[in-house]
């Protein structure tokens, strides 16, 4: 049989470059234990150690997890004495650096200093709201994006926190806190709208989540937990994102949490995506797409293919017949495309697809049967590219010190800015 048109001509084999990616954080942290990460014997015996009555573990929690307030101090139900007693289990782990909004202020990126300096990011996302901002007929919604790691090492070339290595892991606490968080500020009012709840959480900030495992699997325990032990978000409501760490994606289809899984595709050629996603020489598209393929059969839940549109690279009408095909050749049903236009990185030589181009790539998927979404660009003016508010506020405080740089208001004591900018 003669091999398919769209095979690769066969070529001599690849050098062997090493890969690129890095797996060993440049340093781990030991962080003081947070409320958020003991369990409940744990919480039990820190209440008792403590020397505090029984009847306030319920009360912390219910602080915590359903009213959203991190600091003990202001608990005006306890004690002075006791408040001062049970900060001592709330750490300050994350430390709000600055926050810009877009979207008329419904999209908010906040950038937070962890106790070590590095800093991480969030993007709070509210859809449903109508012009005017007043609640839309179905409903208002709130997605949340989280970082799991300070840094990432999986190398894509694309992405801006891949281009600065992997500085650590986020503990189980740290990420619970971006939760927190951006849960308060939804509660008490602070985005458009009025007061309101997460609707949703995907894991896709900074970091390779599935890289960070034990750390992620606590933090998604704490926020799936009914409240007031947990804040009460349905797993169904979880995205985590990886690019590709084929036996991880095994192991968190055992969980039997039903947990959506996204896949950073971005090419359905080994040739292409070992560039795009070096670790596509340790695990390849079709094992990829196997581990996939079995999460959906294991858990039920479609799987999102993410495919960022990068203009001549990977946005080929031909491409998007591989990535058809490499789809349904292990089925219908169990995938969905999200296209993301690439939001170019600064100095990157690499921009979005033309207009004409994606509607092509898009036309070519949807024809042969599969379900296509292109993610709406929100926030791409506060740079909303994952880890790009990073990188410039790093960037921006080196130009602060130096006194000359465009960034240089950006505020170094830890207050929060709010730049409007609106589309
Ligand atoms: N490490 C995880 C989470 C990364 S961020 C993963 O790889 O899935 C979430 C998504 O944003 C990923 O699909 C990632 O490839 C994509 N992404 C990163 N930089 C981007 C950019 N500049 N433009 C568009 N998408 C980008």
């Amino acid at each position: 049989m003669s091999t398919s048109t769209l095979a690769p001509a066969p070529q001599a084999a690849p050098e062997p470059t090493a890969v690129r990616v890095q797996e060993r954080p440049r340093r781990t942290l030991a962080t003081p234990r947070h409320w958020a990460e003991l369990d409940a014997a744990e919480k039990t015996a820190a209440v008792a150690q403590a020397g505090l009555p029984a009847f306030r573990l319920r009360q912390i929690d219910a602080h915590y997890y359903r009213r959203f307030e991190g600091e003990p101090d202001q608990w005006t139900d306890l004690s002075p004495a006791d408040r001062e007693t049970v900060a001592t289990l709330f750490p300050p782990l994350i430390t709000p650096v600055t926050q810009r909004t877009a979207d008329r202020g419904t999209t908010v990126k906040s950038l937070y200093r962890l106790s070590d300096g590095v800093l991480v990011e969030t993007v709070l996302m509210r859809y449903g709201l109508r012009r005017d901002l007043t609640p839309g007929p179905r409903g208002v919604r709130s997605t949340l994006c989280v970082s799991s790691q300070a840094g990432c090492g999986m190398a894509c070339p694309f992405c801006a926190t891949g281009q600065g290595g992997l500085d650590r892991n986020l503990t189980a606490g740290e990420i619970i806190e971006q939760v927190r968080s951006a849960a308060g500020d939804l509660a008490r009012g602070e985005l458009p709208g009025g007061p309101g709840h997460l609707s949703n959480i995907v894991f896709m900030g900074m970091g390779e989540p599935l890289a960070n495992y034990r750390a992620l699997l606590q933090a998604v325990r704490a926020i799936t937990t009914p409240q007031p032990e947990g804040f009460g978000i349905s797993a169904r409501s979880l995205t985590i994102s990886t690019v590709g760490l084929v036996p991880r994606i095994a192991t968190l289809a055992t969980e039997g949490l039903p947990i959506t899984l996204a896949v950073s595709l971005h090419a359905p050629d080994d040739d292409l995506r070992d560039e795009l996603c070096p670790i596509n020489r340790r695990w390849n598209v079709s094992e990829l797409l196997n581990a996939a393929h079995a999460y959906y059969e294991t858990t039920g839940r479609r799987v999102s293919i993410e495919y960022a549109l990068i203009r001549d690279i990977n946005d080929q009408a031909f491409r998007a017949g591989l990535l058809a095909d490499r789809l349904l050749e292990r089925g219908k049903g169990w995938a969905h495309v999200n296209l993301i236009p690439l939001n170019p990185t600064p100095g990157s030589k690499w921009t979005a697809s033309r207009p004409g181009v994606q509607e092509e790539f898009v036309a070519r998927l949807e024809r042969r049967g599969l379900p296509v979404t292109v993610r709406d660009t929100r926030g791409s003016d506060i740079d909303g590219a994952c880890g790009q508010l990073a990188a410039r506020v790093r960037d921006g405080v080196t130009a602060a010190n130096a006194n000359n740089g465009p960034n240089a208001q950006i505020d170094q004591r830890g207050q929060v800015e709010h730049e409007e900018a609106v589309v």
